[in-house]
Order: structure tokens, then C-alpha cells, then sequence
């Protein structure tokens, strides 16, 4: 698969928005239940998030030189 053409995050977050977890490999920028939009971690995602697609949640997971790219959504 080439990610030459992919979405690259242009200012991936630290920490997860909700539980403050360290974000590793993935994250999601998605929508919540509540309303507002957040970075989240997978987990935080699962309980509080409304899905992946447009206007809805993207997946971003980092690749091997640190860049973090849309794989979902
Ligand atoms: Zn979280």
C-alpha cells in the first residue's frame, strides 16, 4: 500500500483529549457523543466517539518516521 498520496496530520496531538493518555501508535480526531470534536485515544474512541467518516472521525496512525497519517475515515 503507498501513502504517497495520503493524509498526512499536520499537527498530531500529544495526549488524548479525554483521559489524557499518551498517544501512541493511533488516534482518532473525532466527533464525541457530547458534541465537541477531540483527539482521541482507541479507547476513549470506542466509548465516546460516534464513528469513523466524514463529519464524523478520521484514524491517524504513525508511520516508521514519526508522521502520523490518515488510515480511516
Ligand atoms: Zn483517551
Amino acid at each position: 500500500m503507498s501513502l504517497a498520496y495520503a493524509c498526512v496530520h499536520s499537527d498530531p496531538p500529544s495526549a488524548c483529549d479525554l483521559c489524557n493518555a499518551t498517544l501512541c501508535e493511533d488516534f482518532m480526531d473525532a466527533k464525541t457523543v457530547h458534541g465537541p470534536w477531540a483527539n482521541l485515544c482507541p479507547t476513549c474512541f470506542r466509548d465516546h466517539g460516534v464513528g469513523l467518516g466524514t463529519g464524523r472521525g478520521q484514524h491517524y496512525r504513525r508511520q516508521p518516521d514519526g508522521k502520523y497519517v490518515k488510515i480511516e475515515g
